[in-house]
Parts: structure tokens; C-alpha cells; sequence
């Protein structure tokens, strides 16, 4: 058995990051950058009124109150959009709207609450009095006071988070240089699966790892690509196999990997370039294949259902992140305390036990084994907020610290189901 940093230290040599390539910055969610990006611009690139107001000359106003409002005349109104050609002079002000330049020679904003519109005519000769004073600079954005043009915004390798899709726009950015996702093809194996929504014969069983796999892919953040289902045929496989590398980045198989002797996979694999076998000392999904198909890096993953997603999480989830130019690969894991049943029996294998998490009476965080562990149990699993990773050993007792790798954080981190 290899251990699994091992295994996926060897992942990761054949499934390198993909080359850059430039994208509307609206798609760019989720992408990793693949080049600093550069204020080109100032943000704001002027300086507006953070308030409906009134622009003024700070030192007109200072000696305001309620009681004795100063009355300045109006010369002008600017809305959001326009510039006023009004200079203010002494004593003037204009009407100014959120997001409006402010006007040549005004240095504050009054917000409309504290002013009273005087009697005046609309027009030249309207006034507004002014019942508290604003300091200068006061309910004003200054040009560049988010970011300077020349500025450094993020750097390469940082994710594309959702304000920052904001902000490249705003910037006016054309597009931006990302590492695009990968697309991952996924295909199922074996004579016993059924694919269409008919009845089943006795012996058979849904592909149900394929459309699991094909949702994993995608909350991944890769493409996923739907390759089909194939019978348990040496010339069929590496048919399909041969097919999907021509549009895809990364194949992904389930079953027919382990020792049994319909085990096709294997035996096109072994047609195919410097495939490789794994046993990987882990529990479970313990077998595992590495191949490449005409240049595309294959992983070969368990067939039974808990098995393909165990490997999935372990070995294509970081494949898939690393192909995708990702720093952090995997699931976050969080410490959390061991609920009853985390214990074992030495076998030289790291465990990873499905679990749920939910808080206890003292708001601590506990992890309880979901009911079924077994690797053809996918019910159970489906009910799992984690995986609880029990290093070989005698496991950890109820009340110890256990890190769980963390597949539903919102259930997870929210307290869980008990
Ligand atoms: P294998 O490794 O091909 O011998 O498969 C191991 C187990 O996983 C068997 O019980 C298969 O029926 C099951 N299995 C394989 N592929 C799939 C699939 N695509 N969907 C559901 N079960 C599968
Ligand atoms: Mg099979």
C-alpha cells in the first residue's frame, strides 16, 4: 500500500495547472488569476457626493444651527451622470445628488436633512438654508480613495470571488488573464450498470456514479463532460477513452479497477501510457489507477459508490484544483470533538469516516459516524457532513480531537443535524 500524499503527490506531476487564457471578467468567477491585476484607472475616478444634498464651501457653513440657518443661494442642480459648468462662489450652493461630481470651488456636502428650502423662486434666485454645519471634505468620495491607478489590486493565484468580479469591471478591464477550468470527462464501466430509466433485471444496478461524479466535477468548478456509460469491453473502453481525451483536460472512470477479472479498465489501461496502480492505504477507496490517454491524464477511481466518491474527494477534487491553478487543494478541515464510534483496529490505513457534525449542550462542535460505513452504503454517506480522518491506529475516543474534512460546510459549521 502507498500512503496517500504519496499517491497524490504523483497526481499532481500529471495534472498541471492549464495555460492562461484571457476572459470577459463577468466569467471570470471562481477562475484563478494567472497575472496581477493593475489599477489602470482611479477608483472613483472622481470625486462625488456620498449624500442628496447640497455642495458648499465648508467655511460658509461652519456657524450654522437650526436656530440661525445660514441661507445660501442655489445656483445649480447636478444629478448622478452630469457635471455641473457652475463654479460655487461665496454664499452659493448647488442641489447635488448621490454620486454627482462635486462642483468646482465646493468642498463639503450638507445633507437635505438638515437644510430647509427657503421661500425663494425656484430658478437663479432660489435659496436653501442650512441648519448644521459640514466640515470640509464631510459626505464627500474622494477620486482614487478605493484604489490609485498604478495600484496593485490582487495578485496572481488569487481566486475570482464575487466583489472582486465587481471591481475589474468597475475598473473597466476588458478581460483578464485566469487559468480556465478544466474540462473533465467521466465515464462508467461495467455490464451489470443501466444508464436509462427503465426496470432492472435482476444483477443489475443504476449508473448512478456517473451522474454523482459528473455533479462533483461541477461543484468542483471544472466543465463537466458527460462520456457515457460503456460495457465491460477491452475495445469499447479504450474506444470511448480514445474519444474523450480529444475534448477533455482530465478523464475520470469509475469501477473496473480493482483485482476481479472483469476488471477492463485495467486491462486498457495497460494499452495505454505508463499507467499505474495504486493500492492506496486508505479506507475506503483503497484501489486507484493513474494513466494518461493520448497525452490527457486518466484517474482510475473505485466503482462502488461511497469507494468512487472517497477517491474523488481525495484524489480528482485537488487534480481538478490543481489543473485549475488553485494554491489550497481539497476540502477545508475543521477540529471538531470525537462523538462515539471514531475507534479502530490498526491496519495500516488512514480511515475516513463519514460523519456528521452537530453541536452538544456546551456549543461544542462533535463529530458522530453516520449509521452505515460500508463503501456500497451510499445513503449513508449522503447524510454526512464529513469526513472524519482516523490516522492507523486504535482511533480516537469519544471526547478527543478528530479533524473532519469538512463536504458540507453549511450543514457542518450551521451545528448539523444530530
Ligand atoms: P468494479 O470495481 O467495477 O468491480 O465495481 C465495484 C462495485 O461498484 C460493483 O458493485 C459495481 O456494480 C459498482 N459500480 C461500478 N460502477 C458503478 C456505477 N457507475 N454506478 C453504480 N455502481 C457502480
Ligand atoms: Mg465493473
Amino acid at each position: 500500500m502507498q500512503p496517500l500524499s504519496d499517491v497524490l503527490a504523483q497526481v499532481l506531476q500529471r495534472c498541471v495547472a492549464l495555460p492562461p487564457t484571457d476572459v470577459d471578467p463577468r466569467l471570470a468567477r471562481r477562475a484563478v488569476l494567472a497575472a496581477d491585476v493593475v489599477a489602470a484607472r482611479d477608483l472613483p475616478g472622481f470625486a462625488s457626493s456620498a449624500m442628496d444634498g447640497f455642495a458648499v464651501r465648508a467655511a460658509d457653513v461652519a456657524g450654522a444651527t437650526a436656530d440661525l440657518p445660514v441661507v445660501l443661494e442655489v445656483v445649480d442642480t447636478v444629478m448622478a451622470g452630469r457635471a455641473s459648468t457652475e463654479v460655487i462662489g461665496p454664499r452659493q450652493a448647488i442641489r447635488i445628488m448621490t454620486g454627482a461630481p462635486i462642483p468646482t470651488g465646493a468642498d463639503a456636502i450638507v445633507p437635505v436633512e438638515v437644510t430647509r428650502h427657503s421661500d425663494g423662486q425656484r430658478g437663479t434666485d432660489e435659496t436653501v438654508a442650512i441648519l448644521a454645519p459640514s466640515g470640509p471634505g464631510q459626505h464627500l468620495r474622494g477620486a482614487a480613495d478605493d484604489i490609485a491607478a498604478g495600484t496593485t489590486v490582487v495578485d496572481a493565484g488569487t481566486t475570482v470571488t464575487v466583489p472582486l468580479v465587481g471591481v475589474l469591471v468597475a475598473l473597466g478591464q476588458p478581460t483578464v488573464s485566469i487559468v480556465p477550468r478544466p474540462r473533465v470527462g467521466v465515464i462508467s464501466t461495467g455490464d451489470e450498470l443501466v444508464a436509462a430509466p427503465r426496470g432492472l433485471d435482476v444483477g443489475q444496478v443504476r449508473d448512478s456514479n456517473r451522474p454523482m461524479l459528473l455533479s462533483a466535477v461541477n461543484e468542483a468548478g471544472a466543465i463537466a463532460v458527460d462520456l457515457g456509460w460503456v460495457r465491460d469491453d477491452v475495445d469499447a473502453v479504450a474506444a470511448a477513452l480514445r474519444a474523450g481525451a480529444t475534448r477533455c483536460d482530465l478523464i475520470l472512470t469509475s469501477g473496473g479497477v480493482s483485482m476481479g477479472e472483469a476488471d477492463v479498465v485495467k486491462m486498457v489501461l495497460e494499452r495505454m501510457t505508463d499507467p499505474r496502480w495504486f493500492q492506496v492505504a486508505i479506507r475506503p477507496a483503497k484501489p486507484f489507477a493513474l494513466a494518461s490517454v493520448d497525452g490527457v491524464p486518466l484517474l482510475g477511481l473505485p466503482g462502488n459508490p461511497v469507494s468512487a466518491l472517497v477517491s474523488f474527494e481525495l484524489l480528482a477534487r485537488p487534480a481538478i484544483g490543481h489543473m485549475a491553478g488553485h494554491r489550497d487543494l481539497g476540502r477545508p478541515t475543521i477540529t471538531v470533538r470525537a462523538g462515539d464510534g471514531l475507534t479502530r483496529r490498526p491496519d495500516g490505513k488512514t480511515h475516513y469516516v463519514r460523519v456528521t457534525v452537530a453541536r452538544d449542550a456546551t456549543g461544542d462542535l462533535v463529530a458522530t459516524p453516520v449509521a452505515a460505513q460500508g463503501s456500497h452504503q451510499l445513503v449513508a454517506t449522503a447524510r454526512a457532513h464529513g469526513l472524519a480522518v482516523i490516522p492507523d491506529g486504535d482511533g480516537i475516543s469519544a471526547g478527543g480531537p478528530v479533524d473532519v474534512a469538512v463536504l458540507d460546510a453549511v450543514a457542518a459549521l450551521a451545528g448539523g443535524r444530530p
